[in-house]
């Protein structure tokens, strides 16, 4: 058997290997490595493929949350509302920009953020809501949207690792993550859905003017050279890993399909475990599945199961081991052991299995039938 991975970009290159060199090729043999008609080309495809009026690359996830908020033109001390469990990045613009994060509790199943804890948060300082489609699926956005309506607030949607997952709205329209809110940010780091080989991003926005400031900002505050209109930033996606994108964007459906497959396998062999919850799935949004992430009975102990796992040559990884609240940098003395229950219990109890396009039915059983009979074994 192959060699298990988390992820296996490796094999997943050797499938596409001439397509990708070739282009690669192309860029080098033009010697326009930044900006240039690659990066457009990627730029209108993943727009036509989001049902968008504007993708915006830039230079990371990270910087693309960031330049979403500076776009917003904030004051110090707005608050922004966004979950506990999740990623650093989404709280770490927002402090840098000298707003405050005002944290929130996750839904217990589904692990985004709770709807209902956000409007508990909301004070007349409130100007954004963040949420984070976490581990591929789309946070509940029909509700997250219809309270940022009602009290005027901006919704930045955190799809980093969530491109390709589907909302499905009660009036019957089907909108791709990150293309909901005011504006949605997306990450092309190397092991999310859609990666490319280094780093990237993109801003998703459907109000023309906004998309427009969002150029501006990632181009140094700058529309006619030299000439800076605000105070920017330098963050672009440079020719070759837009190259890489392009090709690789043909094949995200196709990605997609194998990762569902993947997971629907997984939740097959560990439905009659008792141990184990499987990922559950928000019935109004597709699951694109960046992470397939079980939830650990609390009688396991998740080290000692990881620990048996790694012996038989299967990595795990815990997605995330600390809420956000709990975080040195970020409690700010505010926040205390107890505040987001939820957030706390899943941090202790979650595990992420190997999750990629390349896995195949021998290791996938492998897999499966091994965390079935060990975690039997890790009782506290
Ligand atoms: C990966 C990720 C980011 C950051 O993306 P980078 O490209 O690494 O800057 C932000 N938020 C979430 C949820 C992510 O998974």
């Amino acid at each position: 058997m192959k060699k298990i991975q988390m992820v296996d970009l490796q094999s997943q290159y050797e499938q596409i290997k001439d397509e990708i060199n070739r282009g690669i090729q192309a860029v080098i043999d033009s010697s326009v490595f930044v900006k240039g008609g690659t990066v457009l080309d990627f730029q209108h495809h993943l727009e036509q493929y989001l049902g968008v009026r504007n993708v915006i690359p830039v230079g990371n996830g990270t910087d693309a949350l960031l330049i979403s908020l500076m776009v917003l033109d904030l004051k110090k001390g707005d608050e922004v509302i966004l979950p506990s469990f999740t990623f650093v990045a989404a709280a770490e613009v927002v402090a840098l920009l000298g707003l405050t994060p005002v944290f929130v509790d996750v839904e217990p199943d589904t692990f985004c953020i709770s709807p209902s804890a956000v409007e508990k948060a909301i004070t007349s300082r409130t100007k954004v809501i963040m949420p984070v489609h976490l581990f591929g699926q789309n946070a509940e956005m029909e509700s997250i949207l219809q309270i940022a309506k009602s009290h005027k607030i901006y919704v930045v949607e955190d799809a980093c690792q969530s491109i390709g997952a589907e909302y499905l709205f009660s009036d019957g329209r089907r909108i791709k993550s990150g293309c909901m809110g005011t504006v949605g940010c997306t990450s092309f780091f190397p092991s999310k859905n859609l990666g490319c080989f280094g780093d990237g991003g993109a801003v998703f926005t459907n109000d023309d003017a906004l998309a427009d400031e969002i150029r501006c900002i990632a181009n140094h505050g700058m529309r006619v050279r030299y000439h800076h209109d605000r105070i920017g930033v330098n963050s672009r996606l440079d020719a070759i890993q837009a190259a890489v994108l392009d090709v690789k964007l043909n094949y995200l459906d196709s990605y997609i399909r194998s990762r569902q497959a993947a997971a629907a396998y997984y939740d097959s062999v560990f439905s009659s475990c008792e141990l184990v919850a499987v990922p559950a799935q928000n019935p109004h949004s597709t699951h694109v599945y960046h992470q397939y992430t079980l939830k650990l009975d609390e009688s396991v102990d998740r080290d000692l199961l990881r620990l048996k796992l790694e012996e038989k040559g299967i990595p795990t990884m815990i997605y995330y081991p600390i809420p956000l609240h709990l975080q040195k940098a970020y409690c700010n003395g505010q926040y205390k052991v107890g505040d987001f229950p939820v957030a706390e219990q899943l941090a202790k109890t979650v595990i992420s299995l190997p999750m990629h396009t390349e896995l195949d039915e021998g290791q996938l059983q492998y897999i499966a039938e091994s965390v079935v009979s060990l975690v039997k074994t890790c009782k506290k």
